[in-house]
């Protein structure tokens, strides 16, 4: 059974006033036995605050939303993961399409990052996504398996079970255009097959893969019907405590 997991990804966004405000708001509004597990990634200076603030409930884990290829040194501007870690951090997102996108992040820096991120004992987000014009010309589904075979299965069995898988259409984040439960199901399902060709059947079906593409508290109760998507990872909406907060309901009631 795999228990699902909400991640917010509060990218650039919130002063500090309101990044405490809102995260004291989920803190507050989450019943304990939510029956999820909620992953919080506020901006890097806010990091230590937001720790706080979240140990006040258990079942809350905190994660930096980038790191670097390196492990220290003249990298003006980085942040290592062993600081991350040394901070309490749990979990990093790798792999952003906007990091992809605006930080030209190839395959081999990716899988670079995932190293740095698991030698650390920290749990990485893997973030795979097609663009539209690539879904268009039906590149899709091998697009997202040379994501995966290039930054992530290089890894042993050991090391791939920490991982958590965020499938995330391009066209979909922060476009308000979400995908239908059968695309994403459809893809949920294709990267649990390939897990299993990689790693057996064990791993496959232990491994959480995340949807994240304009989710929101209207739609996520469907999303998180489908069979293959065992939670999200939220944007726009991860800004506003009481739609996460639904969507963190929605997870836990689909379980
Ligand atoms: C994201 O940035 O990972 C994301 C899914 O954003 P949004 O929910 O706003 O589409």
């Amino acid at each position: 059974m795999r228990t699902p997991l909400v991640a917010g990804n509060w990218k650039m966004n919130l002063q500090y006033a309101e990044a405490m405000t809102l995260v004291d708001a989920i803190v507050d509004g989450l019943p304990e036995n939510n029956g999820a597990e909620i992953v919080l990634a506020p901006p890097t200076i806010y990091l230590h605050d937001v720790l706080d603030r979240i140990q006040r409930k258990p079942g809350i884990a905190l994660s930096a939303q980038d790191v670097s290829a390196y492990e220290r040194g003249a990298f003006t501007g980085e942040v290592a993961a062993s600081m991350l870690a040394s901070v309490g951090v749990e979990y990093v997102i790798v792999g952003h399409s906007e990091r992809r996108e605006y930080h030209h992040e190839d395959h081999p820096l990716l899988a670079a990052k995932v190293d740095r991120v698991l030698e650390q004992s920290l749990l990485p987000i893997f973030c795979c996504g097609e663009k539209l014009d690539d879904r268009t010309a039906g590149r899709h589904f091998e697009l997202i398996e040379q994501q995966l075979h290039e930054s992530l299965f290089h890894l042993s069995p050991e090391k791939v079970t920490e991982c958590v898988i965020a499938y995330e259409p391009v066209w979909a984040i922060g476009t308000g255009v979400v995908a239908t439960t059968g695309q994403a199901q459809e893809m949920h399902r294709f990267i649990r097959q390939l897990l299993f060709a990689r790693y057996g059947e064990p791993i496959a079906s232990e491994m959480r893969i995340l949807y994240g593409g304009s989710v929101n508290a209207t739609n996520a109760s469907d999303l998180f019907t489908c069979p293959d998507v065992d939670g999200g990872l939220v944007g726009g909406a991860s800004l506003k405590a009481v739609d996460f907060l639904s969507i963190i309901a929605a997870a836990g009631t689909n379980r």
